[in-house]
């Protein structure tokens, strides 16, 4: 299940972040995955709770922003939501097409909680 090797990566960019600025947890992470990704939401939640505890980002919130994914159409520049690849181009049937969007998974950002001492 690739959705688990996702999740390892992404704690690994989040406790590398929280090392760099010395932080003791994370509150919360932002994630953009494109509606191409070929992320299956359900198994990305149950890596998800299989792959945390222990890790920086126990307790963190995650919020997912989806991205739709789309093309433009390279022969008559119609740009067009798709729900898969190789869609054909809904104005004029052309198959040759140019993925804009869709295929993204990236963390958007990282809430990282700090000790409670002030920094002077
Ligand atoms: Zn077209």
């Amino acid at each position: 299940m690739h959705e688990l090797s996702i999740v390892l990566s992404i704690v690994d960019t989040a406790e590398a972040q929280a090392q760099k600025y010395e932080a003791t947890g994370v509150e919360r992470i932002d994630l953009e995955i494109g509606t191409l990704a070929g992320i299956e939401p359900d198994a990305l939640a149950f890596a998800w709770e299989a792959a945390l505890p222990g890790t920086i980002l126990a307790g963190a919130e995650r919020h997912i922003h989806y991205i739709q994914a789309r093309a433009r159409c390279l022969d008559c520049s119609h740009e067009f939501d798709v729900q898969q690849l190789y869609e054909a181009c809904p104005q004029c049937g052309e198959y040759f097409t140019e993925l804009l969007q869709g295929q993204e998974l990236k963390i958007k950002s990282i809430t990282l909680t700090t000790a409670e001492e002030a920094i002077s």
